[in-house]
């Protein structure tokens, strides 16, 4: 069997005013690219369910959960999520939930799985920030923890922005190492205290992204032992990324991909891949670049997991 990839019709399903900054299309632009490039099937996609409530409280506070849904927020907490509220926004958000969800449980069963959404590594436990309102790679750590899937889970975010959410919602949970790469220019200009934080330099390139991956990740892998891995494989590390500080080419974007999943792969740790984000008004040139990750994660599935026969 192909790599599992997950994605649902909903994730591009919110209508935002012209010229917001989020390109929303990106998902379903996402999924037809995978086809049409050949890297996936149409029959390689699965569709999550919406992350059920309790699910989501597990990392998330209620009063907050209630507020979100049911769009009573704030003005100050709707500038600070940089979307307008619709119910649209929250079903797209507890399906993207879901999504990461999913996309870990088939992971733990196929040894790898890629979501073509998920990373909002902002959302905190009570508020939103930064276009993440809830954090789907908690939520899914706290999952597998919680199911006994998993007695430690790693989350390596290398999305341009530190994951500050993702770091303060586990700040006292020893059974989750949080391994940020971020430049240190970049949002959120309070940064958190991951487990580590690996801090890039404005402009940083392929080669100093590089040896920064080979520097901590086998090491992290080593000593905290996961049952899993969570991959965030922002794609706004790229040099022609909007709001990203750092300049790796496409082949440095694929290399970073290929050299995480597979450190993970070849331990025998079942990793999970979330896109991240990614910032262009060129959007089928974004989609290229969160297109990678699939590529690389489907090469390292055949190379190494998949069970046909030769
Ligand atoms: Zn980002």
């Amino acid at each position: 069997m192909p790599l599992p990839i997950v994605y649902h019709p909903i994730y591009s399903n919110v209508r935002l005013p012209e010229r917001h900054p989020f390109p929303m299309s990106k998902f379903a632009m996402l999924r037809t690219h995978l086809i049409e490039t050949g890297v996936a099937g149409d029959n390689q996609f699965s569709e999550p369910a919406p992350a059920e409530r309790a699910l989501l409280e597990t990392v998330h506070d209620r009063d907050y959960l209630d507020r979100f849904i049911h769009g009573d927020l704030t003005q100050a907490e709707i500038r600070r999520q940089g979307f307008p509220w619709s119910e649209a926004l929250v079903a797209r958000s507890i399906t993207a939930v879901g999504g990461t969800r999913h996309t870990l449980e088939l992971a733990f069963e196929h040894g790898l799985a890629t979501h073509c959404a998920g990373g909002t590594h902002h959302a905190h436990r009570d508020f939103a920030s930064g276009y993440c309102l809830l954090n789907d790679l908690a939520v899914a750590a706290a999952w597998a923890l919680d199911s006994g899937r998993a007695k430690r889970v790693l989350i390596i975010d290398c999305d341009v922005h530190q994951g500050d959410g993702t770091a303060r919602i586990f700040e006292q949970q020893p059974a989750v190492f949080t391994l940020s790469f971020h430049a240190g220019s970049n949002f959120p200009a309070r940064k958190a205290d991951s487990d580590r934080d690996v801090v890039l330099p404005r402009g940083a390139g392929d080669t100093e992204y590089a040896t920064a991956l080979a520097a901590h990740i086998p090491a992290v892998l080593d000593r905290f032992q996961p049952d899993c891995v969570l991959y965030d494989a922002g794609a706004d590390v790229h040099a022609d990324d909007r709001l990203g500080h750092l300049s790796l080419s496409d082949a440095g974007m694929r290399a970073r991909d290929r050299y995480v999943i597979e450190q993970c792969v070849r331990r025998r740790i079942p990793v999970a891949c979330v896109i991240g984000g990614g910032y262009d008004r060129d959007v089928p040139a974004l989609v290229r670049r969160h297109a990678l990750v699939h590529e690389q994660a489907s090469a390292c599935f055949e190379q190494f997991l998949s069970t046909d026969a030769a």
